[in-house]
């Protein structure tokens, strides 16, 4: 399915609403890990541990050139290479240039968002590389053709019926919707491509800068065979994925899986970091490190955003969210949806263009609650929604609807007005009446106001003002309690 050009966050977001299978799995999704997520955190027994794990970030994302230069040079000396992408094309032409030194024909991917962000899959079989996704949902999701709709459930929007037609038609299997069957057939065939592939391609949880490590987890096994059956291995970090210290890298990785499946850890941790030694069994001949920006120095450099560097993506957030929770996630129109897509896809790909993003969410702040490193997401919508506002050149955002900005001065000038106020009140009054349903409601407007009663209605104007009721209602009361006086 491929993405129209033009985003329909509105559109989606219907279409989500409307799927009734998608509801159901997503009503199942968030009462399991979303409510166990915030169960977790309310009963550890060291509550200070996110705030530690928070200021731990912010600290390194402060040093975060002294921490990759650490972690290259380590990586480095294990005999890996490390190369910093400026751009989505940089990162992209680089591990062509990789693939094409290696004479290489098929790929296995570990899952990384960071593939999907800069665009690398297209890329590669535009290059007449064959690529295989080995993570079960993102296997599920590229036989269907289709987009990820969750951060670590990338095919929560399919159900198992539909799985079960879709392996019937693809992997030539009898018709079923057994989970450990239909897992059975996913294995099968992948298995043959791992063994066959030249080369894997995953992203990286969390390197650690001290020991020159990446981590990796998963819990299908998939990542340990895409990192070391492959002659070579290339794995794909954002600038900000890496943690000073080794303590720090440790109680990333905790918080991420109790976050991300409510683990205490994930059921295999995978740890690379360079080519295969003399006496290793196996491993990659050769290890490819891409550090990639497209757009994360701007927020570094940003106090205001800065904080959302800290996301360790387990995608906790979008197991709480009220939105996330009803549009699902192909609204977002990015490998990054929920509340942090919200905030960071803005951020890294245009805040005008994506701005229905961080208009969207309700500012509930239950993400800032769920997450295990206390991302203020919530400030950071605020945040965007005032450059919307106002303008920014920074960003480069323009005023997004100037209408509206005239709109609301227009209406400061009434408000400050009694008089102009109760008179606009009463005129408005009057002009509204033929559009007022037998339900007493207004449900369609014209001019600028139809965008409003496109999605909901619109609560009528009273005829009496509150003010005016209740001074009515007050001298009643008096009127009445004088002659009950006089009486
Ligand atoms: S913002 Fe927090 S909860 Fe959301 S994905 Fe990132 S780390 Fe997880």
């Amino acid at each position: 399915m491929s993405r129209p050009p033009k985003l329909q966050y509105t559109e989606d977001a219907c279409h989500g609403l409307e799927n009734k299978d998608l509801q159901k799995n997503l009503k199942n999704l968030q009462n399991r890990f979303g409510k166990g997520a915030m169960t977790y955190w309310a009963s550890l027994d060291d509550p200070q541990r996110r705030d530690r794990a928070k200021k731990q970030r912010m600290r390194t994302l402060e040093n975060l050139d002294v921490a990759l230069s650490m972690l290259a040079t380590n990586i480095e000396k294990a005999g890996g290479h490390v190369y910093f992408a400026k751009t989505a094309e940089d990162a992209v032409n680089y591990t062509l240039r990789v693939a094409r030194k290696n004479e290489v024909e098929t790929v296995v991917k570990g899952k990384s968002m960071t593939s999907a962000e800069i665009g690398l899959d297209e890329a590669l079989e535009k290059n007449d590389i064959e690529v295989v996704e080995t993570d079960l949902g993102e296997y599920i999701v590229q036989l269907a053709e289709d987009e990820p709709s969750h951060i670590i459930a990338p095919c929560i929007h399919l159900d198992r019926q539909k799985i079960g037609r879709l392996f019937a038609e693809k992997l030539d299997i009898e018709y079923t919707d057994d989970p450990p069957t239909l897992t059975q057939a996913a294995r099968t065939a992948l298995r043959q491509k791992m063994l066959n592939a030249d080369m894997g391609i995953t992203g990286c949880n969390i390197a650690c800068a001290a020991t020159g490590k990446i981590s990796l987890v998963s819990n299908e096994g998939n990542i340990r065979m895409a990192t070391t059956m492959p002659r070579v291995h290339l794995a794909l970090m954002g600038i900000e994925r890496v943690a000073a210290t080794m303590t720090e890298h440790q109680e990333l990785l905790q918080l991420l899986t109790r976050g991300a499946s409510l683990q205490k850890l994930s059921t295999y941790v995978s740890f690379a970091g360079g080519s295969k030694l003399a006496d290793d069994p196996d491993g990659p001949k050769e290890f490819h490190l891409v550090v990639i920006d497209n757009g994360r120095s701007a927020i570094l450099a940003d106090e205001e955003f800065r904080e959302v560097l800290t996301c360790i993506r387990c995608g906790a957030c979008l197991n709480i969210c009220p939105v996330y929770g009803r549009i699902g996630g192909h609204a977002y129109h990015s490998p990054y949806p929920g509340p942090i897509g919200a905030v960071v896809t803005p951020l890294l790909r245009g805040i005008n263009k994506y701005a229905d993003l961080c208009k969207g969410e309700t500012l509930c702040g239950a993400c800032l609650d769920i997450c295990p490193v206390k991302n203020d997401l919530p400030r950071m919508l605020l945040a965007l929604r005032r450059k919307l506002a106002y303008g920014d050149k920074k960003w480069q955002t323009r005023v997004h609807k100037p209408l509206e900005k005239w709109t609301f001065k227009l209406w400061r000038l009434l408000i400050a007005n009694g008089p102009l106020y109760r008179l606009m009140l009463r005129c408005g009054y009057q002009l509204q009446k033929p559009f007022v349903t037998k339900e007493g409601m207004i449900s369609k407007m014209i001019g600028p106001g139809s965008k409003w009663t496109r999605d909901r209605d619109l609560q009528p104007l009273a005829g009496e003002s509150f003010s005016k009721r209740w001074k009515n209602r007050h001298s009643r009361r008096n009127r009445k309690s004088s002659e009950v006086g006089h009486g």
